[in-house]
């Protein structure tokens, strides 16, 4: 047996519970042996297939994601530590994180609410070498994730974790001001049908948000204005149907609100500026 007919048979075994069975496949059998996925493509398809890859391919095929089976994540650009205790880091948020880029190009007071794995934050402050940035969770395992990755990439110096939990008071004021607040809040209804390997096995306090996905944006965005500088910008992910809701709540309390959209249109951050008077 190689390695080329490990990764096909295993594709047909994983085809039923993923749409991207052979990718996934590819990319288990890189981190079975220990290589990039270019590499196993160009060097190691005749080796034969390392023993722990069928037990790889088993977690898989009981849905578990393939960030958790390898403990990390590629997010525009770089690799983030993943645990069962983050969201995983996706390409919709790297959408976000270039509005806020684009948006607030000379921010330098960065917060991140809700950091989780530090994905938003850590990308934006590595994309900024000027800026530093608080990021917040009420996770205290999220925290060491966000820390294990602020050490990985280098930016333990800039990007600070805390503990802190928007729905209790009194978190926001020893913060200070921010330039730009990014977060990327819990945002699915409730009753959601979210595929098994999203609700069975990533944590579920980011991502529900009571029955229409907005209770966290109610308690968050009237508590924001408190936490930016006179030209301060907020940055928020939304769920695809969520911008009219979210942009609402955001008038109710001082802002104007503009909807950016992901790479496959739909819309996906909104970004709030505080009205003048
Ligand atoms: N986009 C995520 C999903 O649908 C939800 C992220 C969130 O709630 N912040 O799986």
């Amino acid at each position: 047996m190689t390695v080329a007919q490990a990764v096909r048979e295993a594709a047909a075994l994983l085809a039923d519970n993923s749409d991207t069975a052979r990718l996934d496949a590819e990319l288990l059998m890189a981190h079975a042996l220990g290589v990039s996925r270019s590499d196993l493509l160009l060097r190691h398809m005749h080796d034969s297939p390392p023993q722990q890859f069928t037990a790889l391919i088993m977690r898989r095929a009981a849905h578990e994601p393939i960030a958790q089976i390898t403990g990390c994540q590629e997010f525009f650009g770089r690799t983030f530590i993943v645990t069962p205790d983050v969201l995983i880091p996706r390409a919709d948020s790297e959408s976000v994180v270039q509005v806020a880029l684009d948006t607030a190009p000379r921010a330098r007071r960065i917060l991140d609410c809700g950091t989780g794995s530090g994905a938003l934050l850590l990308t934006l402050l590595a994309e900024r070498p000027d800026a530093r940035g608080i990021g917040i969770d009420s996770s205290p395992a999220a925290l060491e994730v966000a820390r294990a990755n602020a050490e990985a990439l280098g930016l333990s110096v800039r990007a600070q974790v805390l503990s802190a939990d928007w729905t209790e008071g009194g978190w926001a004021e020893p913060l200070g001001q921010f330039d730009l607040v990014i977060a990327n809040p819990p945002y699915v209804e409730d009753s959601a049908n979210l595929s098994l390997d999203v609700r069975e096995y990533e944590p579920a306090q980011a991502l529900f948000s009571g029955p229409e996905g907005l209770d966290d944006y109610r308690i968050l965005v009237p508590q924001l204005p408190l936490l930016l500088t006179d030209s301060g910008v907020v940055v928020l992910e939304i769920g695809a149907t969520q911008a009219a809701q979210v942009s609402k709540i955001a008038a109710n309390h001082g802002f104007v609100a503009t909807a950016h959209k992901d790479l496959a249109g739909r819309d996906r951050a909104l970004v709030l500026r505080l009205t003048l008077g």
